[in-house]
């Protein structure tokens, strides 16, 4: 089955409103050409209305990098799924391990999450991963099914279909070290049979599943051929421009 390439940049804690917009304007500028690969930004929660602003008219997405599973009430300093939707954000990045282990969500919270994205027309990019201890230890399978059908219980296959996720090895993030293309292969078709037997067979095909954890212009097209690679989620190479638009360009090149 045909998957879109998406390449998406997690900016995390990085560029205040003036910065995002420099960079959202170079990206812009070089990403002109770009059909055959969707492009996602996501920017910290308050560069998201300026971000979309200068995307409008472009083919570039905007996200965030978290929500809360409420749309109002006493959540102090909390962002709801409809302030998302009404600065034009389109996706939302959940369960990112930073998230999980700098901040304790645990599972059953992220699926209250999942959930209401899925419910409210935003598309989630559901982050799930083992950490390095766990790998030693032969358990990656086992956390990454657990992690799967924890934060999908409950979702049907009509509603999945805006859902992504994101296969991100917590020992990869931001620390250089990059999945062999052959183990990020190994745990993306795993989690596609587990997808195949939450949902059906058609709707586990159709999920786009990003690798994330270090890629970068260097590593992506090695990545980006496995046939259940379908995108990145990018960090530290999401900031520098030629970085990031080398990463979808690579995209693009394999798509044609
Ligand atoms: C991330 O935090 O989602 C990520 C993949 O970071 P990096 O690319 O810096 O490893």
């Amino acid at each position: 089955m045909y998957r879109k390439f998406l390449i998406a940049g997690n900016w995390k804690m990085n560029n205040g409103v003036t910065d995002s917009v420099s960079l959202i304007e170079v990206i812009r500028r070089r990403m002109e050409k770009v059909r055959a690969v969707d492009v996602l930004i996501c920017p910290p929660f308050i560069a998201l209305d300026a971000a979309y602003k200068v995307t409008s008219g472009s083919l570039l997405r905007v996200g965030a990098q978290n929500m809360y599973h409420e749309s109002k009430g006493a959540f102090t300093g909390e962002i709801s799924f409809s302030m998302l939707r009404d600065c034009g954000v389109s996706h939302v990045i959940l369960g990112h391990s930073e998230r999980r282990t700098i901040f304790g969500e645990s599972d059953e919270f992220i699926n209250k999450k999942v959930c209401a994205a899925l419910e409210n027309n935003l598309s989630p990019i559901l982050c799930i991963g083992e950490s390095e201890g766990e790998r030693e230890q032969n358990k990656t399978f086992h956390v990454v099914e657990a992690q799967l059908k924890q934060c999908l219980d409950g979702i049907s296959n009509e509603q999945a279909e805006n859902l992504i996720i994101a296969y991100e090895p917590v020992w990869a993030i931001g620390t250089g070290k990059t999945a062999t293309p052959e183990i990020a292969q190994e745990v993306h078709s795993f989690i596609r049979e587990k997808l195949v037997e939450i949902f059906d067979k058609k709707l586990a095909n159709s999920v786009r599943i990003l690798y994330g954890g270090s890629m970068k212009a260097a590593n992506a097209k090695a990545l980006l051929s496995q046939v259940d690679i379908d995108g990145g989620l990018i960090g530290g190479a999401s900031l520098i421009a030629d970085e990031f638009c080398s990463i979808v360009e690579i995209a693009e090149n394999l798509s044609l």
